[in-house]
């Protein structure tokens, strides 16, 4: 007998039907004689719902109230779907994050899991019930306020609990068949990965792959959950992120995926006068403001001027912020001007054989410019590529990139089952 710790997304409660599809499958999970605790995020596109309403309301709604609001979602679904198994005479119970243990920090918005003490759920499945919790939701250590984890957030809330718990495995059922060579929705010829190393598929979290949120990664990396990544509308094996020592057998090909990410917006700060001390005075001042910086470019400086251009990107979340902070100090950095762009896209090849591989960076770079592509920015790590271009240009180099590397497939195309990619 496992513990199985199983996740469904949104789009796989998406309405009535939905559910009582997926209690079907935990039904069947829990008569095969495994204990069964289930992380549930909020009905297809409740949280989007949520916060627009909210924006109705008011146009900065405080970050206290906006966490109750959104973890609405995640009740009305645990809730339906614990009526659901039980109507099918298997017993269920239902828990908020707070009832499930889920402690966190105190950042609104985003907060981190600091401990889960499942003491309830475990006595539940003791019990011989299916445990249903509240995804993306936990409470403050201290004051018992009620925050939320960032976008996507129940995933990590899968995690967590399997690590708490000490799951066999945590299978997190999506609308997709796994983690796919690039997204199928932009890549129809986009293959399944079989298996994926926890380091790489951090990478591809934080390379913009929404198929797993970059903390639940973390977390799974952190305390080797096994993480199995399927679709809830097949039977399909999906995808396991697992340590690669874990599986002998495991390949390892050279390029595991192509990840994109339109999310953020690029900076370039103008005639910063080229002696020490500025770039440490920029990034003192870009970090005070709370903005996250991902690339940065410093441009060769002209003679004459003795000044040059540095450039970065970050979330274009962070946008406002990060320029209000450097305008403030425009005195004392000295720069003449500030230009903020975000109509930038990011493309990133991930594989851990790129370090033993040279000319993986001079395949990429070839692709896209036989495909006319300009690239802005390069990053890369041991094990990843990024490169910056124009967002419009995005869609057709992920497509290029992923079959310069053969990573096409010439069986089915890629099935997306469900979820409006929101
Ligand atoms: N409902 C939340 C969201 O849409 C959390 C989640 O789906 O994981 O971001
Ligand atoms: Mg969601």
């Amino acid at each position: 007998m496992a513990l199985i710790v199983q996740k469904y997304g949104g789009s796989s409660v998406a309405d009535a039907d939905s559910i009582k599809r997926v209690a079907k499958r935990i039904a069947e999970a829990k008569r095969a004689g495994d204990d069964v605790a289930v992380v549930v995020s909020a009905m297809g596109d409740t949280t989007d719902e949520l916060i627009d309403l909210a924006q109705q309301v008011t146009p900065l709604p405080p970050s206290r109230e906006m966490d109750i609001l959104l973890t609405a979602g995640e009740r009305i679904s645990m809730s339906l779907l614990a009526m659901a198994i039980s109507n099918l005479g298997v017993e269920a119970q239902s828990f908020t994050g707070q009832q499930a243990g889920v402690i966190t920090d105190e950042v609104h918005g985003k907060a981190r899991i600091i401990d889960v003490s499942p003491s309830r759920i475990r006595a539940a499945l003791d019990a011989g019930a299916v445990a249903i919790v509240a995804g993306f939701q936990g409470v403050t250590q201290h004051t018992n306020d009620v925050t939320t984890l960032g976008r996507g957030g129940s995933d990590t809330t899968a995690v967590a609990l399997a690590a708490a718990l000490g799951a066999d495995v945590c299978e997190i059922y999506t609308d997709v068949d796994g983690v796919f060579t690039a997204d199928p929705r932009i890549v129809p010829s986009a293959r399944k990965i079989d298996r994926i190393s926890y380091d790489e598929m951090l990478e591809m979290a934080a390379s913009g792959a929404k198929v797993l949120m970059l903390r639940c990664v973390e977390y799974a990396r952190r305390y080797r959950v096994p993480v199995h990544v399927r679709s809830s509308f097949s039977s399909h094996t999906g995808t396991l992120v697992m340590d690669p020592e874990g599986a002998a057998v495991m390949e390892q090909p050279i390029i595991s995926g192509v990840a994109h990410d339109r999310s953020e917006a690029k900076i370039t700060i103008v005639d910063v006068p080229d002696v020490p001390g500025k770039a440490a005075r920029i990034f003192e001042v870009v970090a005070a403001s709370g903005a996250n910086l991902d690339m940065i470019v410093q441009n060769v400086s002209v003679a004459a001027t003795g000044r040059t251009d540095i450039s970065f990107t970050l979330p274009a979340d962070d946008g406002s912020i990060a320029i209000a902070a450097l305008t403030e100090h425009q005195p004392d950095i000295g720069y003449t001007s500030l230009q903020y762009d975000d109509t930038i896209g990011k493309l990133s090849l991930i594989g851990a054989g790129m370090k033993s591989h040279p000319g993986v960076s001079a395949r990429l770079f070839a692709a896209l410019s036989n495909a006319g592509i300009n690239i802005e920015m390069i990053s890369t790590s041991e094990i990843r590529i990024s490169v910056v271009t124009r967002a419009d240009q995005l869609d057709d180099a992920v497509r290029v990139v992923h079959t310069a590397f053969e990573l096409d497939s010439d069986e089915d195309q890629a099935v997306v089952y469900g979820g409006t990619g929101r």
